[in-house]
């Protein structure tokens, strides 16, 4: 099948969204952790500096014709669908990707289409434009942020106490916020990460990491750590999403 700019994702990535766009692929965070530097795709996927992707057509221009013509003729589907992802291959808000993401999140964003931002770049709450525009599209929009509580293990990233701060600033705003908790590298780590922003953020997606080994954790401290969860969560009323790898590891590695 032909490859669209505008795609259905499939596997863990499919948990987050039913479509996404990955215009570019490669990311100067460096994280220790990265899934796009395995793999069969990790050549095109695992760079540390961002490139456009193939399928983008070799340049802004083309990726944004591409972008605003797919959505033009699957929209009604997309809008169904919950709306387009941003991104599994890239920061979508570096100073090197931001200006593909904006162009078509805002082409997504007039035309009615919801848009979800996963990031853990700071810096572009300050560019001119950005918040605003998030701002006038309130209702459509959801900026994620990626908490693992590991600044070591994201040697370029901005430290996970900068993101927090983020979020606070974009609830401030009246810009809804989900956090990504994945993948967890300790579950005292993630926990931390989830207690500090319980008070303002509703809406949490944990998984552990990818590709799935059972051996990196501990079935007792994982059990501790969701149990507390779940206590948080109905106690805030926060909304907690947890993922098939974590689900999965919590049965199959049960006491018998
Ligand atoms: S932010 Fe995501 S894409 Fe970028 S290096 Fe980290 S894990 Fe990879």
């Amino acid at each position: 099948m032909k490859s669209h700019i505008i795609y259905r994702p499939a596997g863990a990535a499919a948990e987050y969204a039913s479509w996404g766009c990955n215009l570019y692929g490669g990311c100067t965070h460096h994280c220790a952790y990265c899934y796009n530097k395995r793999g069969v795709f990790r050549h095109a996927l695992g760079g540390d500096m961002p490139q456009l992707m193939v399928k983008a057509g070799g340049s802004l221009q083309k990726a944004y014709e591409l972008f605003s013509t797919q959505l033009d003729r699957d929209l009604e589907t997309i809008i169904r669908d919950g709306g387009i992802f941003f991104s599994f291959t890239t920061d979508p808000m570096l100073p090197e990707t931001i200006d593909g993401t904006m162009i078509c999140a805002e082409y997504a964003l007039k035309n009615g289409a919801p848009i979800q931002l996963l990031t853990k770049a700071t810096w572009w709450l300050d560019r001119s434009g950005v918040v605003e525009t998030l701002y006038d599209y309130r209702n459509l929009v959801r900026v994620g942020f990626t908490l693992t509580g590991r600044d070591d293990m994201e040697p370029c990233a901005p430290p996970n106490e900068e993101r927090i701060q983020a979020m606070q600033y974009l609830v401030d705003c009246h810009i809804p916020v989900f956090a990504s908790l994945e993948p967890i590298i300790d579950f005292a780590s993630s926990l931390k990460m989830i207690l500090d922003i319980a008070d303002f953020c509703k809406e949490m997606r944990i998984g552990i990491m990818s590709p799935y080994n059972p051996k990196q954790y501990s079935w007792s401290l994982c059990d501790r750590f969701m149990k507390k969860v779940d206590e948080l969560a109905s106690d805030k009323g926060i909304s907690v999403y947890y993922k098939n790898s974590i689900r999965r590891f919590y049965k199959e590695n049960a006491p018998q």
